[in-house]
C-alpha cells in the first residue's frame, strides 16, 4: 500500500510539473491550434493587451514570446516582433506564399510571420492568435550578489534568460553613499556589488544563485583573482527566506563537492548604485571581463 501511495504522489507531481495548470482546450482553440485555424481579427483578448509579462502556448504551456517584442501593428491580432530564441517554427505554407508559425514543443498552430513591412527596427511581425496563448505575468524579484569587481558580475548576470535589469553598486558596509574611491580605500565596509532583477516566472532565484557561483571563484577570501580587498569578497545579500535558504543549499552542495566555500551569506541592506562609467561598463566597451568567466562547479 505505502509504495503504490509513493507511485501516485510521484505520478501526480510529475504531472504537476509537467503542466502547470493548462486546461483542456474549447472548440475555438481546438479549431486554431489543432486545425491551423484563424480567430476573426480584433476580437482577441491580447490584442491590445499591453501588460508585462511572457506568453505562453495555450496547448503546453512553453515560453513563446516576451511582452517586450509585442508591438501595435493595427491588423487585428497580436504581434511581436521577435520570439524567445528556439520557441517557434517556421514553415513555409503548402501555397508556398506564407510562412506559417508553431510552437517547437508541441507544434500547436499560432498564425504566420511576415518579414520586410517595415514597421519595426526588426522588420518581422509574428502575427499571432490569441486563442493559440496563455499570458503569465511578470514576476519581478530582486537579489544582491557580491563577487569581486562589478563590471565581470554585472555583464555575466545580464545573459541569463529572464533577468529583467542589472545594476553595479555597493553594499554591505557602514558609509552612506559611499562613491567608488572610498570604497577601493576599503574603509567603508562595502563590497562591488550587483542588484539583479529578474522575472521569477521566467528564471528561479536558485539558478540566478547557481550561475553567480559559477561565473566567480567562491572559495577566495576578501579578493578575485588580481584584485584584492574585502570589497572584492563573496557575499550573497539575500532580500527574503526563500532566497536565505537557496543560498544556503548552493553553499553547502559545493561543500558537499569539497570546495571551500568562503561566500558569506547576509540580510541586504541599502544598496547604493555606483556612478554611472561603472554602468553596462564591458557593453560600452565591447570587450569581455578579465577576471570573470563561466566554470561549471554544480
Ligand atoms: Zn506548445
Amino acid at each position: 500500500m505505502r509504495f503504490f501511495l509513493i507511485f501516485i504522489v510521484t505520478i501526480l507531481y510529475m504531472n504537476g510539473t509537467q503542466a502547470q495548470n493548462i486546461k483542456p482546450l474549447n472548440d475555438l482553440e481546438k479549431k486554431v491550434i489543432e486545425g491551423k485555424g484563424t480567430e476573426a481579427p480584433f476580437t482577441g483578448k491580447y490584442y491590445k493587451f499591453k501588460e508585462k509579462g511572457t506568453y505562453h502556448c495555450r496547448k503546453c504551456g512553453a515560453a513563446l514570446y516576451r511582452s517586450s517584442d509585442k508591438f501595435d501593428s493595427e491588423c487585428g491580432w497580436p504581434s511581436f516582433d521577435d520570439e524567445i530564441p528556439g520557441a517557434v517554427t517556421h514553415k513555409r505554407d503548402a501555397d508556398g506564399i506564407r510562412t506559417e508559425i508553431s510552437c517547437s514543443n508541441c507544434g500547436g498552430h499560432l498564425g504566420h510571420i511576415f518579414i520586410g513591412e517595415g514597421l519595426t527596427k526588426k522588420n518581422t511581425r509574428h502575427c499571432v492568435n490569441s486563442v493559440s496563448l496563455e499570458f503569465v505575468p511578470e514576476k519581478r524579484e530582486t537579489a544582491i550578489f557580491a563577487g569581486g569587481c562589478f563590471w565581470g558580475v554585472e555583464h555575466l548576470l545580464r545573459q541569463i534568460k529572464g533577468v529583467l535589469s542589472v545594476e553595479s553598486g555597493y553594499t554591505g558596509g557602514k558609509t552612506s553613499n559611499p562613491t567608488y574611491e572610498e570604497v577601493c580605500s576599503g574603509e567603508t565596509g562595502h563590497a562591488e556589488a550587483v542588484e539583479v532583477v529578474f522575472d521569477a516566472n521566467q528564471v528561479s532565484y536558485e539558478k540566478v544563485a547557481k550561475y553567480f557561483f559559477e561565473i566567480h571563484d567562491p572559495t577566495q577570501t576578501d579578493r578575485q583573482g588580481p584584485d584584492i580587498g574585502t570589497q572584492y569578497r563573496s557575499e550573497i545579500f539575500y532580500t527574503s527566506q526563500e532566497q536565505k535558504n537557496s543560498a544556503d543549499k548552493l553553499i553547502n552542495m559545493l561543500k558537499s563537492k569539497g570546495y571551500k566555500v568562503a561566500t558569506k551569506v547576509t540580510k541586504a541592506a541599502k544598496f547604493y548604485p555606483a556612478e554611472k562609467y561603472h554602468q553596462d561598463y564591458y557593453l560600452k566597451k565591447g570587450t569581455q571581463p578579465y577576471c570573470h568567466s563561466y566554470i561549471k562547479r554544480f
